[in-house]
């Protein structure tokens, strides 16, 4: 298993792909978007007509999936990449996500793409510092004020991430918290690059200690 993993979770529009992509190609690392994973699951779900809250259903589809991340995203072999970003699977996916078999599911995949990894990994999600990889070597909570996070998700809608960062905190199955040995790293009106920068002191630190 890959021993260089960099760990970031935080809510909606709080930076995490797009600092993890920057962070990714400044370090020669690769990217694991989990959040891709569980909305590829949705739009599964969706497409079959399966109600997102029926547990027993959404877990079988989630334990039958192949997933794909890259380079695009993909459940099944159908390519998804740009349907997993539509209102409706904006919508279902809390549901899907609350669902502990398939986190089960989605965390067993998880561990299993970074055991096959040859070189660093930048992974990004919710749950990622707590339960996926609480041994990770950097572990950062991103975060940002609603305002801000609403405005760089302005297509999703200020609601919308609200509801679903409401959702992902309040879940019985791993919702979304900071870690307690987290660095918490605020973006609000600072650049990717400050960002990027402040995480890659982050690593340096445990390189010489
Ligand atoms: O990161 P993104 O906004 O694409 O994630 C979509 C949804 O997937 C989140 O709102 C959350 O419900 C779920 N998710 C999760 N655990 C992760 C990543 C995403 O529950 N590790």
């Amino acid at each position: 298993m890959t021993l260089d993993i960099i760990a970031i979770d935080g809510p909606a529009g709080s930076g995490k792909s797009t600092v993890a992509h920057a962070l990714a190609e400044r370090l020669g690392w690769r990217v694991l978007d989990t959040g891709a994973m569980y909305r590829a699951v949705t739009v599964e779900v969706l497409r079959h007509g399966l109600d997102p809250h029926d547990e027993a259903a959404v877990a079988d589809v989630a334990h039958a999936a192949v997933i794909a991340t890259r380079p695009r995203v993909s459940i099944n072999g159908r390519d998804v990449h740009d349907e997993i970003r539509t209102d409706a699977v904006n919508v279902g996916v809390s549901a899907v996500a609350a669902n502990p078999a398939v986190r089960a599911a989605m965390v067993e995949r998880q561990r299993a793409l970074a055991d096959a990894e040859p070189g660093g990994l930048v992974v990004e999600g919710r749950d990622i510092t707590t339960v996926v990889f609480p041994d990770a070597r950097v572990k950062i909570y991103l975060t940002a004020t609603l305002d801000e996070r609403a405005r760089r998700r302005a297509d999703e809608g200020h609601e919308s991430v609200a509801r679903r960062d409401h959702a992902d905190a309040s879940r019985q199955a791993s919702p979304l918290r900071r870690s307690h040995d987290a660095t918490i790293v605020d973006t609000t009106g600072r650049s990717v690059e400050q960002v990027v920068e402040e995480i890659v002191q982050c690593l340096k630190n445990t390189t010489s200690s």
